[in-house]
């Protein structure tokens, strides 16, 4: 069986080190000592190397990293730089990236380059809105097809993918619940499509994870009625509370 995981993207938050550091320690009161579940954590850069050394209990991650590996590239961090840290995840493709302009194009530039530097890659798909004509699994599949463009098929299973309706993330204004039906059925639908690009154990292997407002309350219903191998909490994971309750139902699996 896949371990479950529980991934917290931080974002642009929180505005000092002394207060991510403060937030990361309160995590690390209120969680297990032996994890049966795996936890990540994604803070801004700046945060990796003051929080790496805090604990090896909690894995850490980046939320974007640029295609080339050193060199003249004003502004940017590669992924070999953030594998030299300790970091072992990397968001790629989060929605508040792609509004900014970044394309499929670029982060398949960014998966490629991250795999070959050693990190995991949290790859997020999903659409802006639910349309009638149910258009919304074309565009899920595209992401999924053009972002995994040439990256060879045994692969894929290092690969994580989240999925995470727009419509459903606390940043989006009149943002809506996403259920544990329509993350379910996404979820099915996501594996089919990777099943197609590479074999129905290759997609069985490759872990498809559920984010959008994902709190302490309903993390439950999205790992189990919801079909996902794990969370990603963005919100929730700047509250010591909610974030550390949530990993203890991920670990429980209620
Ligand atoms: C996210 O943007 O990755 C996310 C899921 O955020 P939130 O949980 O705040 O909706």
């Amino acid at each position: 069986m896949k371990k479950k995981i529980v991934i917290g993207n931080w974002k642009m938050n929180p505005l000092t080190e002394r207060e991510a550091e403060k937030l990361f320690k309160s995590i690390l009161k209120a969680i297990p000592y032996k994890l049966k579940a795996e936890v990540v954590i994604c803070p801004p850069f700046i945060y990796l190397e003051k929080l790496k050394k805090l604990s090896r209990k909690i894995n850490l991650g980046a939320q974007d990293a640029f295609w080339g590996e050193v060199g003249a590239f004003t502004g940017e961090i590669s992924p070999e730089m953030l594998a030299n840290l300790g970091v072992k995840y990397l968001i790629l493709g989060h929605s508040e990236r792609r509004a900014l302009g970044e394309t499929d194009s670029m982060i398949n530039k960014k998966l490629k380059a991250a795999i070959a530097s050693g990190l995991k890659p949290i790859l997020c798909v999903g659409e802006e809105v639910r349309d009638e004509k149910h258009e919304y699994f074309n565009i899920v599949k595209n992401q999924i097809i053009e972002c995994l463009r040439g990256i060879p098929k045994n692969l894929l299973p290092k690969i994580i993918i989240a999925y995470e309706p727009v419509w459903a993330i606390s940043s989006t204004p009149n943002r809506r619940d996403a259920t544990p039906a329509d993350s379910k059925e996404m979820a099915i639908f996501i594996r089919k499509v990777l099943s197609d690009l590479s074999s129905p154990s290759l997609a069985a292997a490759t872990r498809v994870l559920y984010g959008g407002s994902v709190n302490d309350r309903d993390a439950g219903e999205f790992l189990s009625e919801g079909g996902a191998d794990g969370v990603l909490p963005g919100k929730a994971s700047l509250d010591a509370k909610k974030f550390s309750e949530i990993i203890r139902i991920a670990e429980n699996g209620s």
